[in-house]
């Protein structure tokens, strides 16, 4: 499987990308070969069509996708994207990272992603139920809770998989809410799974912060993407003592040097439906929020946005990626030469899929935490997943994300390794 490359060397897909940095770390592990020929392809991609009816009466056939990259560790894990750039080659990269994701945290998942090409804004609610239920009537012979479990991504929500658990369970005759995570609490949602990616996020950059000797207390931070990982990732910054100095969505984006009110930012989103226009900040565009002066940078919306050309312009000293996929392997480089440290996704967004792997074990006991316990697990496993990243990083003299990689690797290659290939 190969991807496109731009006329500079740059990959130029979201799989270009994920293929060179299995090679980077591949290639620093010394991985087998052939075991690198396994990891390099999806183990399965389901394409199917969509038919949906809109509410004038026409007949709409959108395109969606599932793919499973790798079940050698476990169940495949993965959420699902509505977007109208959704493409197979994405979704195959995404499927990619959530591998990797859920071994650098070690949970016991394997990786896979879903998507609709679709435009879910254009939709009325009636719509988007009837899509996403057949959507999921198509994909339901593929997932379940031992085998393949969805949760929320781009544009789809804790409704969309209420939609999705309630289609599999009538199709299986029986309720199944472990079908997928990201639930409603009312249907055996885990306490915290809203706000995790981001509470994982902040809890990386926090030690991370440390470790670099940057006080969080008055850094400025600047938060790309203000839906639920990045406006709650500028919240919880904001309750750290930092200063929120600029933040953006698909609309624009805000700067205000003294530090936003995110909490009137977040109400303000709410009002209106988007940021631009909320007084008491300048405006502008989102590839100016990028390189304003700050000390913390999260990448909370699509990917691909820090690039070779943009990457010598960016004054943060700490990148976290909450966002898949934010950053060009050129960029990387940049960034690893200039002293920039990057949190790379498949850790620093990791708390989404650690806290659905929790949401999944206590749906499986049916025996429900707390949020604070919830929390306590999150940050530990979080805290202790940085730390094993970090001293890899420096004793291998690499950068943080060939590190987590070097570890997700060889956690995935071994598993692969005991189970051998069949037949
Ligand atoms: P979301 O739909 O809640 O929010 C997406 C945000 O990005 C919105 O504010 C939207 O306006 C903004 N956006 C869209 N296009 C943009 C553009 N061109 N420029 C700037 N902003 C733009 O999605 P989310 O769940 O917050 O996901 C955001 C990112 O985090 C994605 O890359 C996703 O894969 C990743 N992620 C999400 C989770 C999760 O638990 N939701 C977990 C891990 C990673």
């Amino acid at each position: 499987m190969e991807a496109t490359m731009t006329r500079g060397g740059e990959p130029a897909s979201a799989l270009a990308i994920a293929l060179a940095q299995l090679d980077a770390a591949a290639d620093r592990l010394g991985l087998d070969e052939g075991l690198r020929r396994y990891l390099r392809v999806p183990r399965r991609v389901l394409q199917v069509a969509v038919p949906v009816i809109r509410d004038d009466g026409s007949l709409v056939v959108y395109t969606g996708y599932r793919v499973q990259h790798n079940m050698a560790r476990g169940p495949a894990k993965g959420g699902i994207r509505y977007h109208p750039e959704v493409s197979m080659d994405e979704v195959i990269a995404l499927a990619m990272w959530m591998t990797w994701k859920c071994a650098v945290v070690n949970i016991p998942f394997g990786g896979a992603k879903g998507g609709v090409v679709c435009n879910p804004k254009e939709l009325s609610r009636g719509e988007l139920e009837r899509l996403t239920r057949r959507f999921a009537a198509e994909i339901s012979f593929i997932i379940g809770p031992e085998r393949d479990i969805p949760a929320p991504d781009v544009y789809t929500d804790a409704q969309v998989m209420a939609w999705v658990m309630d289609t599999y369970s009538t199709l299986a005759g029986r309720s199944v809410p472990a079908v997928v995570t990201g639930k409603p609490v009312e249907l055996g949602g885990s306490q915290g799974r809203q706000e995790a990616t981001s509470r994982g996020c902040v809890v990386c950059i926090a030690a991370a912060a440390e470790r670099l000797g940057l006080r969080l207390e008055g850094a400025r931070a600047v938060v790309q993407g203000f839906g639920n990982v990045g406006a709650t990732a500028a919240r919880l910054l904001a309750e750290r003592g930092c200063r929120v100095v600029g933040v953006s969505d698909s609309s624009g984006g805000l700067y205000r040097p003294a530090g936003l009110d995110v909490a009137a930012v977040e109400a303000y989103k709410r009002r209106h439906g988007h940021l631009v226009d909320f007084p008491e900040a300048e405006s502008v565009s989102n590839e100016e929020l990028l390189e304003l002066p700050c000390e913390i940078l999260v990448p909370a919306a699509l990917g691909n946005v820090l690039t070779a050309e943009r990457a010598p312009r960016i004054q943060a000293r700490l990148i976290a990626e909450g966002a898949n996929g934010p950053t060009t392997p050129e960029a990387d480089r940049i960034f690893f030469e200039r002293g920039i440290v990057v949190l790379p996704d498949i850790l620093a967004n990791a708390g989404g899929v650690t806290v659905s792997y929790f949401e999944w074990v206590q749906g499986l006991q049916e025996y429900f935490w707390t949020e604070d316990q919830v929390n306590h697990e999150l940050n530990k496993r979080m805290e202790q997943s940085l730390a094993q990243v970090w001293d890899l990083a420096q004793t291998e003299k690499v950068d943080l994300r060939t590190a987590a990689y070097m570890i997700a690797l060889r956690r995935v290659a071994d598993a692969v390794k005991w189970r051998g290939i069949y037949p």
